[in-house]
């Protein structure tokens, strides 16, 4: 089976702990910042657009008031004798039956108005030229000479107008060659002897003259100055208080205060590469309006700033919270990411893990809990080698393993020259102790023989069990004279030694083989057959006791030392 190791970036808890916190902080911070920032944005917003309104208001007035005086001072010119007294002249003589002399009276009192409407023009440069009209709205007399310039007509529903408001005046339109609108204003003139209205005295008058009060309006601005343009009633532009330098670019553009127009009196917003605030009013009284307009950071300074103050905030604190969480998610991450590591560690069948413990709480008793399972399962691990190359009987090595010794010893041999020597040991008449005493003082035998290899032999010798009652003894670095003298020794001690169980006291002999290894051993084969030939020829010799193997001239020697 295999185990998934790697966790997905998002699955990680310390990722999802932060996710959740940061978005716990920031949603509700975020939330109430927009809610608090839309409800001061449309307070001020509302607040804006009164006080707009109401300076547009303020500008209606003064025009109003500099009207009247226009008013005032177009009565006194329209009562003069001169309009009035050579009007009616004029419309007597058209009343008759033409001649050349009444012709000439009325080009004489058509000049006369003429020469009286120039004189005033000259007076007032705020006038462009003045005209008097009859009662069909036709023109009689004017400032210019016939042909200087366009015909100088009324209004449309001139009459209608002067009748409702005493006075006509006109829409502002502007004009080619003059750099000042222009507008018109009527006012009826009356037969001095009475009776009703006999024409129209009628002056297109630069509005150039309106421009300081626009001005006196766009400087009291409370959040600086607003541009304010003076237009026709569908928005058209007439004039502009002239901009101080930098406020250039809070001016609207000419298609944009026409769009104003269609939500007259409403606040809106624009962006020409900055944004910009703007209102439309048109006059109630005067055929003209106004459009103001005004920097939006201007405006809006406060709640711009606050805005600002709630994000920092917002983002101030969604770092604590989430700086905080992660050392959170960090107490409980690092150590479980120490005991992953651990845990793979041991998956991977590496025993030797001991995780640091820290810690008093409870990933410090998992910790302990791990290390002490880590050291049990070693514990485990080694006894299962133990047991796998161990006799279970009499606990010397098993058959395996004491021929994997017998295998090293000869490749030491082969590549140092290790000498070293070969003992098989074999019990004598073995059969009839199990016969006699039965198979578990048999196997006591085994076991108590055992602890006799154990108390002779030196730590780098080696006693295995071979077969049933046959055991190999490796006797490293020696040569055959001392393992003889070895096996001896071991002959001796187990025929002197009582083998004792339950009251009953055996005395047993062993026969041993020896031999021990010279060039050309290449195989254990070689070396076991040695060696058991010689403990054969022990047995048939009469048994208890050591012989030497007989096929090797160096042996041979030897064995007529010790025959
Ligand atoms: P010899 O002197 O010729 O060796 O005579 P012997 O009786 O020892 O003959 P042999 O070696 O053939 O007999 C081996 C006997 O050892 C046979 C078997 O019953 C006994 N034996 C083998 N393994 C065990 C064991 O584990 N426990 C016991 N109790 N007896 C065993
Ligand atoms: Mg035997
Ligand atoms: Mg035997």
């Amino acid at each position: 089976m295999k185990t998934n190791t790697k966790i997905s970036w998002l699955l990680s808890i310390r990722n999802r702990i932060l996710i959740f916190t940061v978005l716990v902080t920031l949603v509700p911070s975020f939330g109430m910042g927009w809610f608090f920032y839309s409800m001061s944005y449309n307070a001020l917003a509302e607040k804006t657009q009164q006080r707009l309104i109401d300076s547009a208001g303020r500008v209606e007035r003064d025009l109003s008031l500099w009207l009247k005086e226009r008013d005032h001072d177009l009565r006194v010119f329209a009562s003069s004798f001169v309009i009035a007294d050579n009007l009616i002249k004029i419309q007597t003589v058209n009343g008759q039956t033409n001649s050349k002399e009444k012709e000439n009276q009325a080009a004489a009192s058509q000049k006369k108005i003429a020469t009286y409407l120039n004189l005033v023009k000259n007076q007032f440069p705020d006038y462009r030229r003045l005209a008097v009209f009859d009662e069909g709205g036709h023109e009689i007399a004017s400032s210019e000479s016939p042909g200087d310039e366009g015909a100088f007509t009324l209004p449309a529903g001139w009459d209608a107008r002067i009748v409702s408001a005493g006075a006509l005046i006109g829409e502002a339109f502007l004009k080619k060659d003059e750099a000042s609108p222009l507008a018109v204003i009527g006012i009826p003139v009356f037969s001095d002897k009475g009776g009703g209205r006999i024409g129209v005295l009628a002056v297109e008058i630069r509005l150039q003259g309106l421009l300081p009060f626009l001005k006196t309006v766009s400087a009291d601005g409370d959040a600086g100055p607003w541009v304010i343009d003076l237009v026709q009633k569908d928005g058209r532009p007439l004039l502009t208080a002239a901009l101080p330098e930098g406020q250039q670019e809070t001016a609207l553009l000419s298609d944009q205060k026409l769009q104003l127009f269609t939500h007259p009196l409403q606040l809106r917003t624009f962006n020409n590469g900055k944004w910009i605030v703007g209102l439309a009013v048109a006059f109630k009284e005067l055929p003209w309006g106004l459009v103001i307009s005004e920097g939006y950071d201007h405006v809006f300074a406060d709640v711009i700033h606050s805005r600002d103050r709630i994000i920092l905030m917002a983002i101030l604190f969604t770092l604590i919270i989430g700086l905080s969480a992660s050392l959170v998610a960090g107490q409980i991450i690092l150590p479980l990411e120490a005991l992953t590591r651990g845990v793979l560690q041991v998956a991977r069948g590496d025993l030797d893990v001991s995780l640091d413990i820290r810690r008093n709480d409870e990933f410090g008793v998992v910790t302990g809990m791990f290390n002490e399972m880590a050291v049990r399962l070693k514990q485990n691990q080694q006894e299962l080698e133990k047991l796998a190359i161990t006799d279970s009987l009499t606990r010397l090595a098993n058959r395996k393993q004491i021929m994997t010794s017998l295998k090293t010893h000869i490749e030491n041999y082969r590549r140092y020259a290790a000498e070293f020597s070969l003992l098989m040991v074999d019990i004598d008449h073995f059969k009839e102790v199990n016969d006699t005493h039965g198979h578990l003082m048999g196997d006591m035998v085994l076991v108590q023989m055992a602890e006799i290899f154990n108390k002779v032999l030196r730590s780098m010798d080696v006693a295995g069990r071979y077969g049933g009652e046959e055991f190999l003894v490796l006797l490293g670095q020696t040569n055959i004279r001392s393992a003889m003298m070895t096996a001896e020794r071991i002959r001796q001690a187990v025929e002197h030694f009582p083998f004792v169980y339950q009251d009953i006291e055996l005395h047993i002999t062993i026969s041993i083989g020896v031999t021990g290894i010279i060039n050309g051993d290449d195989t254990d084969n070689i070396l076991i057959g040695r060696a058991d030939k010689a403990l054969y020829e022990a047995k048939t010799r009469g048994r208890n006791r050591v012989v030497l193997s007989s096929d090797n001239p160096a042996i041979e020697e030897l064995r007529s030392d010790n025959a």
